[in-house]
């Protein structure tokens, strides 16, 4: 009996304690129960329960994704907060809605269709939301099953997509942009390959047509650095020297000028290279078979827009058969005018000896005759001596014995002579005293003589002619200033040239165009200067300087 009634009371022990536990376990399928104490072997153990889920209940409040758990009436059995905010809809009111109802009509087949198959496979499709302010939200619904104590339910995460499509709408425009820039890109590469072309195939004909036009010319033809150095030379400089550019380029072509001209080359061309005036020189360059031929060089600087030199551009002409044509005529000159100049001679002596025979019984009219004769002799005479003048210039042999010369005094005499022989003109002098030179009398007189009778010669119009003698810083300078028809700039350059005359129709007067030349050559042998200060249609100042004794 006392067995028994132990046995009674284990077992209702073991009831108690098997309440306990299923109690226990009701409360932690509910989750009314976060954590347990469990008594073992090494006293009481905490075990949390609710750690490991709040992880997740935790995650999926958080998430940025919605989050929908739906069973088969299609009744939101549980969602986040995410998806209520997305459904514009309070979460307590949203739990328990149908999940259509929360669909714009034209996507509720769509919802029907995807929750149909989603019972049976992972299925995801775009479906729009609508939200609270009638806006519809682009999302994406993907779907799976879950099992639940309540049977089987659907899980659909909800990702909203309008920020996608905003970015994918973006994009497509940022695309077509794209698209349009690259097409406008390529239009503009088009034309630009296409001018490239054009331009090249210009410049490739350009550069042709001057390498033809250049091989072609009869000139020699270079061009130089504005240091000097020669970069190119066309065909014909080949050609002639028989040379390479190794050997010519860069300054080798020195070589090949006459060892006499050099000097004056070289002056010449570091002058245009220092200045940029234009590079001109008469020279002997050697051919290829050792003969010397003259050669007028020109060169003209390639300027770029701020006006600084590129390069040069040199031509050399051959002008060896003029030279020697100019040789020939000053032989002739000079042979025909010592020719001329005995019978003058004696026609001006036999025609004094018929003036001065039985003067009183000569008619008048023989008298007249007789001077009108001496007058054109004169003239011719004048005319033989400086034909005979310029063919010594040539030669080097315009000789004169130097004297002390008392300026002031020559100029008073020719300025006599002058209003002697041109009546008509008024002469003016402005003369300092007592200017001594050395030099030859009959040359200055020459000298001044033929810029008075220039000065007459050139202004018909108005008759006054200014002589004037100053002290200049230890020279004498003698000047004569007319107020007739004047000279250009490219005019005054030339005129001390021999032959050389201005081509004026309208002002046509006899003359040989030696004058000027002779008196340029006078006066650089008495180590002095020559010029003139001119403007057309305003008259002319010529003069002259010369080192005071
Ligand atoms: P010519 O007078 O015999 O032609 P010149 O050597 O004396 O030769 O002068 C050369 C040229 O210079 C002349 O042909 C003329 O065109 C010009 N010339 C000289 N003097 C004057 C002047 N006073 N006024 C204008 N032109 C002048």
């Amino acid at each position: 009996m006392e067995q028994q009634d132990q046995h009674s009371e284990e077992i209702r022990e073991l009831r108690f304690q098997l309440e306990e536990a299923q109690e226990t376990i009701n409360a932690i399928r509910t989750g009314q129960v976060d954590a347990l104490v469990v008594k073992d072997t090494e006293g009481h153990q905490l075990y949390t329960l609710k750690t490991a889920d709040q992880t997740y209940r935790v995650f999926i409040e958080k998430m940025s994704e919605g989050a929908v758990t739906i069973n088969s009436e299609g009744i939101i059995l549980y969602c986040n907060t995410r998806f209520a905010l997305m459904a514009d809809t309070p979460l307590e009111k949203a739990i328990g809605a149908p999940l259509a109802s929360f669909v714009p009509d034209q996507s509720k087949t769509a919802l029907e269709e995807l929750i149909q198959s989603s019972w049976n496979e992972e299925c995801r499709l775009e479906i729009i939301l609508k939200d609270g302010g009638g806006k519809d939200m682009h999302c994406m619904f993907s779907c799976n099953t879950i099992d639940l104590d309540g049977g089987t339910a659907l899980s659909i995460i909800v990702t909203d997509l309008s920020l996608l499509k905003e970015t994918e709408k973006q994009l497509q425009l940022r695309n077509e942009q794209l698209e349009e820039s690259r097409a406008n890109a390529e239009k503009l590469n088009n034309t630009l390959e296409a001018t490239v072309k054009e331009r090249t195939h210009d410049l490739v004909i350009s550069r042709e047509h001057f390498k033809l036009l250049t091989n072609n010319i009869v000139q020699m033809t270079w061009t130089n650095l504005p240091d000097g150095n020669v970069n190119s030379y066309n065909q014909r400089w080949y050609d002639y020297t028989g040379k390479d550019f190794e050997t010519t380029g860069g300054l080798g072509w020195k070589e090949l000028i006459h060892p006499d001209d050099l000097k004056m080359t070289i002056e010449k061309y570091t002058h245009s290279l220092a200045t940029g005036e234009m590079f001109e020189v008469e020279n002997r360059y050697k051919r290829h078979d050792g003969v010397y031929r003259w050669h007028l060089n020109r060169a003209q600087p390639l300027k770029n827009d701020k006006g600084e030199i590129i390069f040069w551009v040199g031509t050399a002409t051959d002008i060896e058969d003029q030279k020697r044509e100019m040789d020939r005529k000053d032989e002739f000159i000079g042979i025909a005018s010592h020719e001329l100049k005995t019978p003058l001679t004696s026609l001006k002596g036999y025609l004094q000896l018929i003036a001065g025979y039985k003067k009183e019984q000569l008619p008048p009219i023989i008298t007249q005759y007789i001077n009108k004769a001496g007058v054109s002799i004169n003239k011719l005479q004048s005319l033989i001596n400086d034909l005979l003048d310029v063919s010594k210039i040539k030669a080097g042999r315009l000789e004169y014995s130097l004297n002390d010369v008392n300026i002031t005094e020559l100029v008073n005499q020719c300025v006599e002579n002058a209003e002697h022989v041109y009546s008509s003109y008024i002469f003016e002098k402005q003369i300092e005293g007592d200017l001594i030179v050395k030099g030859n009398n009959e040359r200055l007189e020459q000298v001044l003589m033929n810029l008075i009778n220039n000065a007459v010669k050139y202004s018909q119009n108005d008759k006054n002619v200014l002589i004037t003698v100053k002290k200049n810083n230890n020279k004498a300078r003698v000047s004569v200033t007319d107020h007739g028809i004047g000279l250009s700039q490219p005019q005054q350059t030339r005129i001390f040239e021999r032959f050389y005359r201005v081509e004026d129709r309208k002002n046509m007067t006899s003359g040989l165009g030696m004058g000027l030349y002779i008196s340029q050559e006078i006066i650089s042998n008495h180590n002095g200067t020559i010029g003139v200060d001119s403007e057309t249609g305003q008259g002319s100042t010529f003069y002259f300087e010369l080192p005071l004794v």
